[in-house]
C-alpha cells in the first residue's frame, strides 16, 4: 500500500480522526541516514506525528516543526511535515543501538532519554510561528506529544504511534490521532466510551501488519459514532528542498578569502544536507565561478 494519510471525523464533527501509512517514507528515512533499528523507529514515529500535527493546519504552506531532546545516547531528532504531505528527518546519533526494552520492543524511550524537551512549532508560512515547549514524558514520543497536544494546544488526543523494522527494513509503519473537539469534550458518555475503545488498542502496527487498511481501523474504532471518511486520500513522502545551488548560495556567502582557502587546502567543498543525507560536492571551477560572482557584486 502506498503512504497516504486519510482523515475522518465521527460525532457531528465532534471527534476528528487522521491516520497515516508511512512504510516507504521511514524506510527512506532510514537507508538515507544509515539508521539502527532503535533510530529507525524513534524517526518514524516522529515524522508520521508530524505529519498528522500538519494534517489539521490550514494554508497550503503550512508546516510542523518537531524538535526532540533528550539525555539519552542518541541525543535527540528533528523532523519537518508540511500540510502538503511532505516529510523529512534526522537523528542526532543514527548508529546508537540499544537492546529491547521490557515489553520486548525497539526502546526509543531508552535512546532518547526520560529527561529533555519537545519543541514544537506550528509555521503557516507567514507572520511568526507558533511555537511551544513541554517536557519530556517517557521519550516514546507518542506520550510526549499527546502531552504537548493537551498542555499546549489544549485538545485532548489519543496519538498510537507505530515503526516494525527488521533485517530487511520496515516492514510497517504509521500513526492515528484521535482528537475531541470542544463539542464534543463535554459529552461524558461519548468521551468514556471514546476512552475504553482505543485503551483497548494494543498499538498501531499489529492492525497494519494483520492487513487492516486506514479505513477499517477507522470503522472499528468508530463505526458506531456517526463515522465519516473524507473521500479524499492525500499521499505522502520523504522530500528535502535542498539542492545544489542552494549549497552553492550558502558557500558564497562564507566570502571569497574561506572559498580561496577550500580551494587550496581541500580542491573544492562538501557540504552534506542534515536533513536528507545527500552529499553535495563543488569542484575548484565552480568555487572559483563562485569568487568571480562576488567580485562582480562588489
Ligand atoms: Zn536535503
Amino acid at each position: 500500500m502506498a503512504d497516504q494519510l486519510i482523515r475522518a471525523t465521527a460525532a457531528d464533527g465532534g471527534i476528528r480522526a487522521v491516520g497515516v501509512i508511512s512504510n516507504r517514507l521511514c524506510e527512506e528515512a532510514r537507508q538515507r541516514h544509515k539508521l539502527s533499528y532503535v533510530a529507525t523507529a524513534a524517526l518514524g514515529r516522529t515524522m508520521s506525528a508530524g505529519l498528522l500535527l500538519a494534517s489539521s493546519m490550514k494554508r497550503a504552506e503550512s508546516r510542523v516543526n518537531i524538535r526532540i531532546r533528550g539525555n539519552g545516547p542518541m541525543g535527540g531528532l528533528m523532523v519537518d511535515a508540511g500540510l502538503d504531505g511532505t516529510v523529512r528527518g534526522y537523528v542526532d546519533n543514527p548508529g546508537v543501538e540499544l537492546p529491547t526494552n521490557a515489553q520486548g520492543k525497539l526502546d526509543v524511550g531508552g535512546a532518547i532519554g526520560q529527561d529533555g524537551y519537545v519543541y514544537v512549532i506550528r509555521d503557516v508560512g507567514y507572520g511568526y510561528p507558533y511555537s511551544s515547549t513541554v517536557e519530556l514524558v517517557s521519550g516514546e514520543i507518542g506520550d510526549d506529544l499527546t502531552h504537548y497536544l493537551a498542555t499546549s494546544e489544549q485538545t485532548p488526543s489519543a496519538l498510537f504511534l507505530g515503526v516494525f523494522v527488521d533485517g530487511n527494513g520496515v516492514q510497517a509503519a504509521g500513526g492515528l490521532l484521535i482528537q475531541i473537539l470542544p463539542k464534543a469534550a463535554s459529552d461524558p458518555e461519548l468521551v468514556a466510551l471514546l476512552e475504553s475503545r482505543l485503551s483497548s488498542l494494543q498499538g498501531f502496527t499489529p492492525l497494519l501488519q494483520a492487513g487492516k487498511t486506514l479505513p477499517m481501523i477507522f470503522e472499528e474504532l468508530l463505526g458506531d459514532m456517526g463515522l465519516e471518511i473524507f473521500p479524499e486520500t492525500q499521499l505522502v513522502r520523504f522530500h528535502c528542498g535542498c539542492s545544489f545551488d542552494r549549497v552553492l548560495g550558502a558557500l558564497k556567502l562564507l566570502g571569497e578569502a574561506e572559498l580561496r582557502d577550500m580551494i587550496e587546502k581541500d580542491n573544492g567543498a562538501e557540504a552534506t544536507c542534515h536533513f536528507c543525507g545527500e552529499v553535495y560536492k563543488a569542484n575548484i571551477d565552480q568555487l572559483e565561478q563562485l569568487i568571480d560572482e562576488l567580485k562582480t557584486a562588489n
